[in-house]
């Protein structure tokens, strides 16, 4: 397996962390790539793309959060985000950022405001957006 397809599947729920362990939907988290996807990271989930939620109910995946890097799991708004998509999300018509999620994304403790969160040990500085009353997505 090439190094790009490496995935680290948590499936145990007293590893989630504690801003979403008590939230049923949650089935699981992947590391490192798609959970459904064999293909490398950037086929996977887009060259900007850094998490993502399996939200459809029709998704077999459903109930699975996935992320580029370990370190996000210290990121409770990015993973309360991904939250708020699991459990409003289910069906296609809904607005992916709509009303629906962001109120259920206040609700949960989440943030529609943009947000950063540095890792000192990556090196990197995790610049997530906003988004704006009509679904638009923003940076501060
Ligand atoms: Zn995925
Ligand atoms: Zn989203």
């Amino acid at each position: 397996m090439s190094k790009g397809l490496s995935k680290v599947l948590i499936r145990d729920r007293n590893a989630f962390p504690k801003c979403i362990r008590f939230f049923s939907e949650v089935r699981g988290i992947c590391i490192g790539n798609c959970i459904a996807s064999r293909a490398l990271y950037k086929v996977a989930f887009g060259t900007e793309e850094v998490a993502h939620a399996h939200s459809m109910v029709y998704d077999k995946h459903n109930g699975w959060i996935c992320l580029r890097y370990k370190e996000q799991l210290n990121q409770p708004y990015l993973l309360l985000h991904e939250v708020a998509h699991l459990l409003v999300n289910k069906k296609e018509y809904i607005s992916i950022h709509g009303k629906k999620w962001r109120d259920k994304l206040i609700e949960i403790g989440g943030t529609v405001f943009p947000y950063t969160y540095f890792d000192f040990k990556l090196g990197i500085k995790f610049l997530y957006p906003g988004y704006d009353t009509r679904g638009c997505l923003y940076y501060s």
